[in-house]
Parts: C-alpha cells; sequence; structure tokens
C-alpha cells in the first residue's frame, strides 16, 4: 500500500489527527530529533485495570521483545491478599517495574472523577498514589477511568502527576506547545495497526490501550503476533517504543531545548552544544541529535571525553551521524575525516539505509578540542560569524 493510501486508510478510521511542526532549523547541521533515535513515530502501549492477564501473557510477550509498557492500575485492587481477585498484585508490579515497565495509577476505585466532588477527587488520587508509593512505586501518569476528564478534574489531577492518559481519539503531535499533558491522546477501539499506521505516518505519537490479554477481549496469539509487527518497526528506526511517561519527558524537554552548531572553518570538526531552559519542570532526558556531515565520514564522537552511542544514516546524498545527547552537559565533539581513517562502518553509497556502531572510540585530546577557531552557523542568514 503505498504511503497516500495508508494515509488515507487511517483517515477513514475516524482518527482525528493533529499535524505536526517541524522541529528544523535552517542552515544549522545539527537539529533535534522529533522522537528518540530519529524514529518517525513514537507509540505506547498501555494497559488498564491491571488484570491477571496482562500480567501472564501481555508483559512475556513485551520482555521476549525489550518492550516497555505502561499499567494503570486500580488502587484498591493492589493490596488484595487472597487469590482469585483477577487483578494484578503489587509483588508483580515491583517485577514489572524492575524490568522497565510504567506503573500507573487508574484512581483508586476506578470511579468517574467527573461525578465526584473536589475532596473525593483528591482521595481517588491520595489513596491510589500512597498505595503505591508505599511499595516504591512513584506514580508520574494517570489513566481517566473510562477515560472521561474536564477541566475541572484535570486541574484536580494536576496536583497529584505531571501527566495523564485521556479519552480523546487523537494521535499527539510531537510539539509541546499543541499537547495538554493531563489530557493526552488515547486511540479509542481495538484496531491497534490503525495506530501503527498512525504513528509512523504522520511522524506522530500514538497511545493505544488495551485491557486483558488473554481472556476473550485479546488472545494471548494475537497479542503476540501484534506485538511482533512493532519489532521491524523498531529495528528500523520507524517507532520509538516506550512508556507513556518517556516519551512524555521527552517531548516537554524538547520544548525548552535549544541546540547550536559550531564548525572549524576546514569542516573537520563540529562542535555541538544542547541547552535546556531551567523553567524545564522535569528531570532532564538525553535529547536525539541529528548532525549532518554530508561529503565527510565520521572520525570520533564524544561528549565530555566520553565516546558516545550513536548510527550513521545515508539517505541519498545527504550523510548524518544520530546520537543521543545529555543537555546542559558540555559540548559533543564530532571530528570528520575525508575516509582513509574514518572508524565507523559507513553505509556510503546505498540509500536510506542506517548502520550502527555502539562501540567505544578513543575520544580527543580535550585541548585540542577547545583551541579550534569555532565558527557558528546561523539558523536565521546560514552565514557564519565568529564566536567570541
Ligand atoms: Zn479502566
Amino acid at each position: 500500500m503505498s504511503r497516500a493510501s495508508s494515509l488515507a486508510a487511517v483517515m477513514v478510521t475516524g482518527l482525528c489527527l493533529i499535524p505536526c511542526v517541524s522541529g528544523q532549523t535552517g542552515s544549522d547541521p545539527s537539529t533535534i530529533c522529533r522522537w528518540r533515535d530519529n524514529a518517525r513515530g513514537a507509540y505506547t502501549l498501555t494497559f488498564d485495570d491491571g488484570t491477571k492477564g496482562q500480567w501472564e501473557c501481555a508483559v512475556p510477550v513485551l520482555n521476549r521483545r525489550g518492550f516497555r509498557g505502561t499499567f494503570y492500575v486500580v488502587g484498591s485492587s493492589v493490596e488484595a491478599w487472597w487469590d482469585g481477585s483477577g487483578r494484578l498484585h503489587m509483588r508483580e508490579l515491583l517485577d514489572m517495574m524492575g524490568e522497565g515497565h510504567e506503573i500507573g495509577s487508574h484512581t483508586y476505585t476506578h470511579l468517574d472523577l467527573r461525578a465526584l466532588t473536589e475532596a473525593q477527587i483528591q482521595q481517588e488520587m491520595e489513596k491510589s498514589i500512597q498505595t503505591l508509593s508505599r511499595y516504591g512505586v512513584q506514580v508520574t501518569s494517570v489513566a481517566y477511568p473510562f477515560g472521561t476528564c474536564e477541566d475541572r478534574v484535570k486541574a484536580i489531577v494536576g496536583q497529584y502527576v505531571e501527566f495523564a492518559r485521556g479519552g480523546r481519539p487523537v494521535v499527539v503531535s510531537s510539539d509541546w506547545t499543541q499537547v495538554d499533558p493531563l489530557n493526552l491522546g488515547l486511540l479509542n477501539g481495538s484496531d491497534h495497526y490503525a495506530s501503527l499506521q498512525a504513528a509512523s505516518l504522520l511522524d506522530a505519537w500514538a497511545i493505544d490501550v488495551f485491557h486483558t490479554i488473554g481472556e476473550g477481549y485479546l488472545s494471548e496469539s494475537d497479542f503476540e503476533q501484534f506485538v511482533d509487527a512493532l519489532v521491524p518497526l523498531r529495528d528500523a528506526h520507524e517507532l520509538w517504543v516506550d512508556t507513556l511517561t518517556s516519551i512524555a519527558l521527552y517531548i516537554r524537554e524538547r520544548g525548552f531545548a535549544q541546540l547550536r552548531s559550531e564548525t572549524t572553518n576546514d569542516g573537520r570538526n563540529i562542535r555541538v552544544i544542547l541547552a535546556v531552559d531551567a523553567n524545564c519542570p522535569s528531570p532532564l532526558v538525553p535529547l536525539t541529535v541529528q548532525t549532518d556531515i554530508s561529503g565527510r565520514y565520521l572520525k570520533s564522537i564524544n561528549q565530555v571525553d566520553c565516546s558516545i552511542g550513536f548510527r550513521i544514516s545515508q539517505v541519498g546524498e545527504q550523510r548524518s551521524v544520530i546520537y543521543d545527547m545529555l543537555p546542559n552537559a558540555g559540548p559533543v565533539y564530532i571530528e570528520l575525516t575525508d575516509g582513509d581513517d574514518a572508524q565507523t562502518p559507513d553505509s556510503s553509497g546505498s540509500s536510506g539505509t542506517t548502520s550502527d556502531n555502539i562501540s567505544a572510540i578513543p575520544s580527543p585530546a580535550r585541548a585540542s578540542s577547545e583551541g579550534r577557531p569555532w565558527v557558528a552557523q546561523t539558523a536565521a542568514s546560514g552565514s557564519l560569524r565568529s564566536l567570541p
């Protein structure tokens, strides 16, 4: 199916799609990628109600393929001491958390928050979060029961968590200014494949929802088949699959980030500076940066004397290096070469391919990097200017 017809297929499913805003910065060779690893889109698997089937079927399937999900549990049920409750127990949640999954709140008793008073909503939030925090689970996101919320509810819930998954049938934009962190989009319905299409075709974030697995709603084999479909998309850097909070932190931080590249006159060394404003309200996470190195090859890349992981992307004539960069933690230095002493396998000559290299690369001496005559390329004019 062509990309255009695929897009049409997504549109007719009734999904409301928000356009994304480009993060390109003119002539600067470096840009902050929309999604981690410069994926085309992002995708989150969320699981509601904390059912045993999620533990018994979904978690092993996700673990075997290296995916992490977000599980929204009802606080009143996680301490049940009897077998047969059909709900996830705290001991299982702790195992899941240790495996990298996110545990979020689905309130304490799963009531429609719109029908409750302010004090009742506060109680739903407090008891849920306190129950989980007693076991070391730090809750950063909530899924509204029934996917329902309103401004009054959001204002109260926002006193307790940073992010909430709402019930609007939307694909969330990667532009934080278009994102309501307390009503993040949810794709209603059971067509999970349409969610994948929406994310990868529209450079967007699809937040999908599952309930129990293997008990009539969705068979274990169907779920496994679906997760298998995620693997090639992840491996081809089409989709970034991660927890709700991980992706929300990334796109929010992008909104507070500024990136600048400086290049030596001979074009062989690039210094990349990534700064995140102090107003960014959450802990800093690495952002993925893409730097155009067309015409040359990568010799080394490091940040603060440490070599960093990267991959090379070659699309037509454009060659770029893609890497995760910690903000406010010193520049990334990229050393380029004409080829003879390139220290990475490259994909020169092929189109649209990438190669990965996460092996250690010797770092250039810090003193020689600092001594180079750096110039910056400005996004506005594209002209070169000297830096102090
Ligand atoms: Zn629910």
